[in-house]
């Protein structure tokens, strides 16, 4: 079948695979093992365990996924709550509705738009004193900066409150000296299309815990009992990993350093060019060394420059160039109204104000070069 040409834009961050994903699912096809088990899953697993210094690895057909069995498995259900950032993509979110809990939304640190660590204490005080149960806190590793978890950590230890690390958009980066998706009771990685690597589409789920990984892998198989009837004593989720995508996985761990380094090369391209251009800011530029770069975002000062955000995704618009605001903050999504919030203003104004620029490993210096046409041009007098 001939597919139609992928239109000459230049996108935020394309999958980027090759020769070498393509062997391995060839390889994956010809042994036989097609299903959501199989030799690739299981060396997928093993391996990222290995890179994000954690005990157990469940490899799941999704980061949202990833984050739904965590919740399930620390508690999260209906007549509990869970702590999430306001500033995050929505399967954040979406998972904890999954449970039947309800999401509590907490503002972020402006600096480096991660969970808010005062705030979320001062939150954790009203929820405990008026009695609400908080099953879980989220943390998002937002665009590719862990959270503060020394900071986190502490607080959440204090209220007797679990982590799971929503590290989804962070594989690769570090925060004192630890591998994103190791802080935390359990974490969530996604191997979406457009995340740093990609199985097309995909998931893992993290943790030191055995116990909380035989449940996870078992809720994910249809919570099968071992019987040849299938017994079933709850309800299980069909969320497990194909090893043909197990194998894209495998390809493109192997290749995730030199991704990394492409990343952060575009990155660093970025914020020559914006380097001491007045209301023009690279976002979590400051102490960004152990970041992975999965998204470079500029915020625009409005009030420096006069041009806003908006314009400057229709001036990339106008070039064939995608770029997006920052996540719009959960708590202003039509679909989570109503829903309780701490904030101070932060994630707004990082929504009002970010622009997320392309970013993707795989995009050429002639389009990373057509990017910084427009910035330069946009950015002039
Ligand atoms: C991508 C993403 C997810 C969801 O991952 P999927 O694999 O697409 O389900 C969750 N949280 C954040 C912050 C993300 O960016």
């Amino acid at each position: 079948m001939s597919m139609p040409p992928v239109l000459d834009r230049v996108l935020l961050s394309p999958p980027d695979v090759g020769a070498r994903e393509e062997e391995m699912v060839v390889a994956a096809v010809r042994s036989g093992w097609i299903a959501p088990l199989g030799p690739m899953v299981d060396e997928f697993e093993a391996r990222m365990a290995a890179r994000c210094g954690r005990g157990h690895a469940v490899a799941l057909s999704s980061g949202t996924a990833a984050l739904h069995l965590a919740l399930l498995e620390l508690g999260a259900g209906p007549g509990s709550v869970v702590v999430v950032p306001t500033l995050t993509f929505a399967a954040t979110a979406n998972a904890v509705v999954y449970t039947g809990a309800t999401p509590v939304f907490v503002d972020c640190d402006e600096r480096t738009g991660n969970l808010d660590p005062g705030l979320l204490d001062h939150a954790l005080e009203v929820l405990g004193k008026e009695g609400t149960r908080v099953a879980a806190v989220v943390p998002v590793d937002l665009l590719g900066r862990c959270a503060d978890y020394a900071a986190l950590l502490p607080i959440c230890a204090r209220f007797g409150v679990p982590v799971v690390a929503d590290a989804a958009e962070s594989l690769g980066a570090r925060s004192a000296g630890a591998p994103a998706g190791s802080p935390g009771a359990a974490a969530a990685l996604s191997f979406n299309g457009n995340k740093i690597m990609t199985t097309s589409g995909g998931g893992m789920l993290l943790t030191d815990d055995a116990g909380l990984a035989a449940r996870a892998r078992y809720l994910s198989t249809q919570a099968r009992q071992p019987a040849a009837h299938y017994e079933h004593t709850e309800i299980g989720y069909n969320y497990r990993l194909s090893n043909l995508l197990a194998a894209v996985g495998l390809a493109q761990l192997e290749r995730l350093d030199e991704m990394l380094g492409r990343r952060r090369a575009i990155r660093e391209t970025y914020a020559a060019l914006l380097a001491g251009v007045a209301g023009f800011e690279v976002f979590q530029r400051d102490g960004d060394a152990d970041d992975n770069c999965w998204l470079t975002a500029v915020v625009v000062d409005p009030e420096v420059t006069e041009r806003t955000a908006a314009d400057l995704v229709s001036a990339m618009d106008a070039a064939a160039v995608e770029s997006r605001p920052l996540w719009k903050p959960m708590h202003l999504q039509p679909v989570f109204a109503g829903s309780r919030v701490f904030a101070t203003g932060a994630a707004e104004r990082l929504f009002q104000r970010g622009v997320t620029l392309p970013s993707g490993s795989a995009l050429s210096a002639g389009q990373i070069g057509r990017v910084c046409a427009v910035l330069e041009e946009f950015t002039a007098d």
